[in-house]
């Protein structure tokens, strides 16, 4: 069976190193020998689907999923994670991933936290489109741990004299993010209540965003929380394209169900 799909190579690397950026954030840094087959996008968003067997467990040897996806019946195909490529180093071969560590539940987080330096690590990408407007007037970034990596690496693009606000909603610790000065950080942190869909919402909806130019806002994180941000972006009136939102996850959905979703009502933001 053949399809129109583009050829998306799957490049297998090695873990290299293992650091806790907080007790829930967990970066690896990958690389190795085969660090010439990762086709860098540049983008501060950029993001790869790391590949796992239907299991869930690492392949141990190298795979290639578009083959698979084309002669294998899909309940052999390999379950996906979708993970930021926090940042890229060239001149040493190795790129990092930040994993939100939410519990024992899931396929990467797990295995992020078992895995040892040397294992392999496959995944396809990158993908992504986005990067920061450098002509707006003001950037609003919305968002929770899991796309810290994504607005961490945005800020760092930003111009020194850049100006807006960072609004990231994590259960328990804050990271340490690089950012122009003209830029305010505004933590909202859960500590032991419930997880609350509204509660980045609510606190954009606070901020004073009137006489501020042209805003571009990137706002990416959990599907709920997501969908009433669009509300108030509405209300707010950012144009189309100036508009980066989606969500990254959802409470309660695995990942494969997740993306399942988005090709359903509910699924959309
Ligand atoms: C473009 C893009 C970029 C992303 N970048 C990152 C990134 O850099 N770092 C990162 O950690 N995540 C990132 N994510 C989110 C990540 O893909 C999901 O969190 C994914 O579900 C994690 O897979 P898992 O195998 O650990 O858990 P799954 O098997 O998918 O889920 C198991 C259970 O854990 C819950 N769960 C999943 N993620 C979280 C979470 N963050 N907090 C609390 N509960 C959760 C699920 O609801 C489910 O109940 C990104 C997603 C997208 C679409």
């Amino acid at each position: 069976m053949t399809n129109n799909r583009p050829n998306r190579p799957t490049t297998h690397l090695e873990v290299l190193s293992k650091e806790w950026l907080t007790p829930d954030m967990l970066r690896l840094i990958v690389g190795g020998s085969n660090f010439p087959a990762f086709r860098d996008n540049g983008l501060p968003e950029a993001y790869v689907k790391i590949v796992f067997d239907p299991d869930g467990n690492p392949y141990s040897s190298p795979v290639d999923v578009t083959k698979m996806r084309e002669e294998e019946p899909r309940e052999k195909w390999p379950k996906t994670r979708t993970y930021t490529v926090r940042w890229v180093d060239h001149d040493r071969q190795r790129l990092a991933l930040d994993f939100v560590i939410h519990g024992d539940e899931g396929v990467a987080a797990p295995w992020a936290v078992n895995c040892s330096i040397g294992d392999m690590i496959q995944f396809m990408g990158p993908g992504g489109k986005w990067s920061p407007d450098e002509t707006s007037d003001f950037h609003l970034f919305v968002g929770d741990e899991s796309s810290l990596p994504a607005i961490s690496a945005s800020l760092e693009r930003l111009p020194e004299d850049a100006r807006g606000v960072v609004v990231v909603e994590v259960s328990e610790h804050v990271v340490n993010v690089q950012h122009p000065a003209g830029i305010t950080l505004d933590w909202i942190v859960r500590g032991g209540n419930d997880y609350d869909p509204e509660a980045l919402a609510k606190r954009v909806r606070s901020l004073d965003l009137k006489d501020k130019g042209n805003i571009s806002v990137f706002a990416h994180g959990e599907r709920d929380a997501m969908k009433q941000l669009r509300r108030v972006f509405s209300d707010l009136e950012i144009p189309r394209e100036r508009l980066s939102i989606s969500g990254y996850w959802a409470y309660g959905r695995v990942e494969d169900v997740f993306q399942a979703e988005k090709r359903a009502e509910m699924g959309k933001i």
